[in-house]
């Protein structure tokens, strides 16, 4: 018996990174992975590594910006099985810039992903959730979320906004049976960070600040979120679990 036999799944952002890994290791768990990506193509090329190492997943398109990618999904996912039992709100954005030169366009886009997003889809999921025997909702939010970094203060504003967003959601939602906790992540290597991991002098900085002596790997996420997903976690909610090397407890 695998620990995720026979649930349903939809992790946003999973065409590439965390999402990716994440929605690999779920299938590899016996989840059936709704794959969704703004990116439809990395979304099906998921899928397909998931189905050929013999998992089940269905990729989608879905812009979790989009009121009506969203509905979409729901109404797919209801047709397909008429019920979730797992949400990732894995999909983010990051824009680096100091506050004073970020536009209004620039600010836009990040609170509409990284904070509308997790708010739409944690609300049109919840008749799917409901359904479950046990629902689970995943943020995934960041360590910075409660850290200054230079210049990162709009991002970790938004990265906030979903810590403050799961401690709410989990007292709404415990009453529809339905699990709301966040995995903050410290430096992983992703398409996220590449440009400034590739900086010699940046790398270094923080993996002399990473107590275990390496940055993470999207691979590293994969625990904590089967952890969440799992009837293992059956009385967690409002929790979060901090995966990043020891980076938080030194600093
Ligand atoms: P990533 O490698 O850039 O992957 C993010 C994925 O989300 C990409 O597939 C991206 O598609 C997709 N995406 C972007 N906007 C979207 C939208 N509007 N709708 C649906 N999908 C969208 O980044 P990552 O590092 O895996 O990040 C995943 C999550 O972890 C993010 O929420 C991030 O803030 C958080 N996080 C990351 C780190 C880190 O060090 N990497 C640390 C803390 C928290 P495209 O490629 O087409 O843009």
């Amino acid at each position: 018996m695998q620990r995720l036999d026979g649930k349903i799944a939809i992790v946003t952002g999973s065409g590439i990174g965390i999402g990716q890994a994440i929605a690999m290791r779920f299938a590899a768990e016996g989840a059936h992975v709704w794959v969704t990506d703004l990116n439809g193509e990395t979304a099906e090329a998921t899928a397909q590594l998931i189905r050929k190492a013999g998992g089940k997943a269905t990729a989608m398109l879905v812009d979790v910006s989009k009121g009506q990618d969203v509905t979409a999904l729901v109404r797919a996912v209801a047709s397909a099985h008429d019920r979730a039992d797992v949400l990732v709100n894995n999909a983010g954005i990051l824009v680096r810039g100091e506050l004073r030169t970020l536009t209004d366009a620039e600010w836009t886009r990040l609170s509409e992903v990284n904070i509308d997003g997790v708010l739409r889809l944690s609300r049109d999921c919840l008749p799917l959730l409901r359904k479950s025997a046990a629902g689970s909702i995943i943020n995934i939010s960041s360590i910075m979320a409660n850290r200054g970094l230079r210049p990162l203060a709009a991002y970790t504003a938004t990265k906030g906004a979903v810590t403050a967003l799961t401690r709410g959601l989990a007292v709404e939602y415990a009453s529809f049976n339905v699990r709301v906790n966040t995995i903050a992540p410290g430096y992983i290597e992703t398409a996220i960070t590449e440009r400034m991991l590739k900086l010699p002098q940046a790398r270094k900085l923080l993996v002399d600040k990473t107590p275990m002596g390496r940055l993470g790997f999207p691979e590293d996420l994969t625990g904590a979120a089967v952890f969440f997903a799992s009837d293992d976690s059956l009385y967690c909610t409002g929790s979060e679990l901090v995966v990043d090397g020891g980076m938080s407890a030194s600093l």
